[in-house]
């Protein structure tokens, strides 16, 4: 979709801003250019919307050279969005969302109601904000009125230059989330420039590594994460990649542990003889359709068998059992694992993320949290598991780039 083939750009009074860059963004992709302050960033995405022209090499939008279209129609297929939102103050923020569709010479009609159509998609309500002007909006509005404009002539590609670089932390992750559920809707092909490794990381398909003109790295989150191709992506990525890397990797099956299981029409005793067997603290309580109900604990079984009908069932508990679940009379819960188990609260779906288990257990102070497949109970996470899911996702993507090595030097050999 984007083609940079050997792009080089030096200003006058002799900077390299971008050096002899090639890289290519699919349709549809979303690319991070992270990089610190000066490393060229803003200069290669004026590039692409021909606000600057490369000193030498070429770029491609769609296979066209962008140096024989005609800016303007250029910037027509590209929206644009910065920091410094430049909405025009004195025109209502519906007016400032159809400023393209307004060039482009759409029917006011139809430009004010796709301004309306937007600026509801990136969470503006249009009938309490459209007739405002932009000093009546936060920051975080005029961010999304921003965004909501580079949409409005719905272009194929977006170019976003440190979008939400100026908003507060809080309101940056929200508009974080706000974007990437309106690009699983819209699908552009999206140039994201920031300085944050950590908004990066968070949206990108993948991340370009900017060090000083050049692409350092060009890799998916998690192998620029757990395998910086050099020490100065390394050194950006920063000591406490761990962490960040908890974020890009899914829980699997593989991770979880199987603990001792009852069901909540077992007699007490049975529960009791069970956790003893495995030499277990507690147990998982899954309903009749084997889906997570909640956990009881080995004091809670004890007790419980202890104050209750007596260790007199002993071996003929399981055979009871049966014919107790269909009886009426133990309507009194007080004898099963039903009128001692907890709810679950510390549980996640699979595939959520090694990030949102930990913080589901700091939350809950809870020592491992169940996971399930709709509500199928499939295992548990403890933390010496999150451990080692985390080194298995980081093992995993060095194998993944030695190998690329390997068919990289096949072909230079052949
Ligand atoms: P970034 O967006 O990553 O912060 P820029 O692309 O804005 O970086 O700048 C890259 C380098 O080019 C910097 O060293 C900057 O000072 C220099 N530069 C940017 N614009 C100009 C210009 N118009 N004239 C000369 N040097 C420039
Ligand atoms: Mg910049």
């Amino acid at each position: 979709m984007i083609r940079f083939d050997h792009v080089t750009k030096r200003y006058a009074d002799g900077t390299t801003a971008v050096d002899d860059l090639s890289f290519e963004v699919a349709e549809g992709e979303l690319v991070t250019l992270v990089g610190p302050s000066g490393c060229g960033k803003t200069t290669t995405m004026k590039m692409v919307n021909r606000l600057i022209e490369p000193t030498s090499g070429r770029i491609f939008l769609e296979g066209e050279d962008i140096s024989a279209i005609d800016p303007v129609e250029l910037r027509r297929r590209i929206g644009y969005v910065i920091q410094q939102v430049g909405l025009f103050p004195h025109k209502t923020v519906l007016d400032n969302t159809a400023t393209v569709p307004h060039l482009l010479g759409w029917h006011r009609r139809k430009a004010r109601d796709r301004a309306a159509e937007l600026l509801d998609l990136v969470g503006l309500d249009p009938s309490v904000y459209g007739g405002r002007y932009p000093d009546q909006l936060s920051g975080g509005q005029r961010q999304r009125v921003g965004v909501a404009r580079a949409l409005a002539a719905d272009p194929p590609v977006l170019l976003m230059d440190e979008p939400f670089g100026a908003v507060d932390p809080v309101v940056r992750e929200r508009l974080q989330s706000e974007f990437l559920r309106l690009q699983s809707q819209v699908r552009k092909t999206v140039l994201f420039v920031t300085h944050d490794i950590e908004e990066a990381v968070r949206l990108g398909d993948r991340i370009a590594v900017y060090g000083d003109g050049r692409i350092e790295q060009f890799d998916p989150p998690a192998a620029v994460l757990g395998a910086p191709a050099t020490p100065y992506v390394a050194d950006f990525v920063g000591a406490d990649r761990g962490l960040k890397r908890l974020s890009v990797t899914a829980i699997e099956r593989s991770d979880l542990e199987q603990p001792p299981v009852v069901h909540l029409d077992d007699p007490l005793p049975k529960a009791a003889a069970r956790l003893t067997d495995e030499g277990a603290r507690w147990a998982v309580v899954l309903d009749d359709s084997e889906n997570l109900h909640g956990w009881i604990s080995l004091d809670a079984v004890t007790s419980g068998s202890a104050g209750g009908s007596g260790g007199s069932g002993g071996s003929g508990s399981s055979g009871s059992s049966g014919s107790s679940g269909s009886s009426g009379s133990s309507g009194s819960a007080a004898g099963t694992v039903r009128g001692h188990a907890r709810r679950m609260e510390a549980w996640l779906p699979l595939g959520a993320t090694l990030k949102q288990a930990f913080s589901t257990m700091l939350q809950h102070d809870a020592g491992w949290i169940a996971v399930v497949e709709g509500d199928r109970f499939l295992g548990v996470l403890t933390p010496a598991r999150l451990h080692e899911a985390l080194r298995r996702s980081i093992d995993a993507d060095a194998n993944a780039i030695a190998r690329e090595d390997v068919d990289l030097e096949t072909v230079a050999g052949a």
